[in-house]
């Protein structure tokens, strides 16, 4: 069947099946080279993702051919009398249904479940220039297909997040950081130059020099200004190998005090440093057995409940050590020298030593786990946050040892800092007033087991709780992964930054079309 045929069918099916509110003309029309989808198994993904707490069914699926598919789509919305909304979904792995949309298409950025099938990715495939340290890749593509592609020539990016099955799109209009932000900053401080489709449906190539408003406000710009079709990411030398240990703390100021003295060491390039500083808390064993992977194996020195802390609390901070064949001789020395002066629990040093790729890809291994269990494809009421270094004490005090107790805390909570100067502050980003903060993420997962402290509804209110908690106590923490459903809430997240946002969003999405799911602005027809 031609495109065009197949294009009639669905604006067809649009209209019968999900009363189109687009003149159909105006859709058949685009010419696209993808395809236009309106098959409920489409239209049911699109409307769902990683968190499932919220479900919304878009009127159609567009997988895009190419860029200039976008294109079209995005200016059709713009132009159209009757006006629509277009989001693009990256993996779908929101909490929230920031990439869903009601009245209107959402754009299947890395394919969805008929993408691959059609092979219509394969046209973009990321483009190493060896020369430049540098990859081109679709928006869409997914950063387990960047790292594979860049291996090839022995490079890799060099700011990750802690699981690659995401967009490059997705992380890039968010921040995108892992265990490496401390040093490189987050991804979005690893892109030399975007091209964007705004809200107007225009395709402008964006960089510090080129466009570098539109640049700048699509980082982090939780898609509200426009849709990343190609990003230039920064590589370097990608190590062969990770030396990976974990060492665990029952005093919390002893535990964060060595997490920013290993942060410090960022600021001179030769100085030695870990590759990698990470850290969560242990409140309940179980679960992180089944989340971060069955590192603490038998095999360990110690059983972790027989060093049990202060108040039940354990806090464990994760680093690593890339090295490769010229480098092995001293790996031992050098992570010897690194963790002297580190006051962990001398019986408490977990170690082992892995290639990059499946370093890089640890979480994968944790996600097929849980699938087999059963227990990925639940709801996720997770919550992020930034917090200022300065308030980390009480944030310990209030909800580690307070308001999360000793319940299961029903999956991981991440906890590591990160310097404010690795950030640049012309992106949407936004981050705490402190030239250190810290990610407190609690990574849950709601089960339906009779177990109240497991419901959706108990870990709920517990987020609730917790942000009224930072809230009566002052501390100015800021969401990471922001869900808010107010403009209000949104103008206080943004702060400073509130009126740049909105100018930004003016001049380039002036109908307010883009990622609607992220409930910032309402569409203007
Ligand atoms: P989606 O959820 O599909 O989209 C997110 C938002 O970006 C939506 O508003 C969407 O409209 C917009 N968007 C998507 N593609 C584009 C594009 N091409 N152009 C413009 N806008 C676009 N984050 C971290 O920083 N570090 C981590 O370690 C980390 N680990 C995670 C682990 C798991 C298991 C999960 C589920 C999430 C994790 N995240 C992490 C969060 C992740 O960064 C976000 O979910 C992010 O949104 C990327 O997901 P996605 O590509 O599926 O984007």
């Amino acid at each position: 069947m031609t495109t065009k045929l197949l294009l009639t069918f669905a604006i067809c099916r649009l209209i019968v099946t999900v009363g189109l509110t687009v003149d159909p003309s105006e859709l058949l029309l685009l010419g696209v080279d993808g395809q236009l989808s309106v098959d409920p198994f489409e239209v049911e993904t699109a409307s769902l993702d990683f968190g499932l707490l919220t479900r919304v069914e878009p009127m159609a699926v567009l997988h895009p051919g190419s860029a200039d598919d976008i294109a079209r789509l995005v200016r059709a919305a713009y132009i159209s009398s009757h006006g629509f909304t277009v989001s693009a979904r990256g993996h779908g792995h929101s909490i929230n249904g920031q990439a869903q949309t009601s009245n209107g298409v959402v754009i299947e950025m890395s394919g969805g479940s008929r993408g691959s099938r059609l092979g219509l990715r394969k046209l973009d495939k990321p483009q190493v220039s060896v020369k430049e340290k540098h990859v081109e890749v679709w928006g869409g593509e997914l950063w387990i297909d960047v790292l594979r592609s860049t291996l090839e020539h022995g490079l890799a990016p060099k700011s990750w997040t802690d699981y690659l099955y995401l967009s490059v799109g997705g992380t890039l209009s968010n921040g995108g950081i892992s265990g490496q932000a401390f040093n490189h900053g987050p991804q979005i401080s690893n892109v030399y130059e975007l091209d964007v489709v705004t809200g107007k449906g225009e395709i402008l190539t964006c960089s510090e020099e080129k466009n570098s408003d539109l640049f700048h406000a699509v980082l982090g710009g939780l898609g509200q200004f426009g849709i990343i079709t190609r990003a230039r990411i920064a590589l370097e030398p990608a190590p062969q190998r990770v030396r990976w240990i974990r060492v665990l703390y029952s005093n919390f100021s002893t535990f964060t005090r060595d997490q920013e003295h290993l942060i410090s060491l960022h600021g001179n390039p030769t100085s030695r440093k870990f590759d990698y500083v990470e850290g969560f808390v242990i409140v309940d064993e179980g679960l992180i057995n089944n989340w971060r992977s069955s590192f603490f194996s038998p095999r360990n020195p110690v059983k972790i409940s027989s060093i049990a802390g202060n108040g039940g609390v354990l806090y464990c901070l994760e680093i690593t050590k890339n090295y490769d064949e010229s480098t092995a001789g001293t790996i031992d020395q050098e992570v010897e020298a690194l963790m002297k002066g580190l006051n962990f629990i001398p019986s408490s040093v977990f170690t082992t030593d892995l290639p990059y790729i499946d370093f890089l890809d640890r979480v994968h291994k944790a996600e097929l786990k849980l699938r087999a269990k059963g227990l990925w494809e639940v709801p996720h009421p997770w919550l992020n946050l930034f917090v200022p270094k300065s308030r980390m004490a009480d944030l310990d005090r209030g909800v580690f040892k307070g308001i999360l107790g000793n319940n299961k805390t029903s999956g991981p909570i991440l906890i590591y800092p990160m310097n404010k100067s690795k950030w640049d502050q012309r992106s949407s980003a936004v981050t705490p007033d402190e030239d250190v903060f810290y990610l407190v993420a609690l990574l849950r997962s709601a089960l339906d087991n009779g177990e109240e402290t497991q419901s959706l509804e108990h870990l709920t209110n517990q987020n609730h709780k917790i942000l009224r908690f930072c809230d009566d106590a002052g501390i100015k923490v800021k969401q990471y992964l922001p869900h808010y459903t107010t403009q209000e809430e949104w103008m206080d997240h943004f702060g400073d930054k509130w009126d740049q946002f909105y100018r930004r969003k003016m001049e380039f999405d002036p109908r307010h079309l883009l990622a609607t799911g992220q409930r910032i602005f309402n569409p203007s027809f």
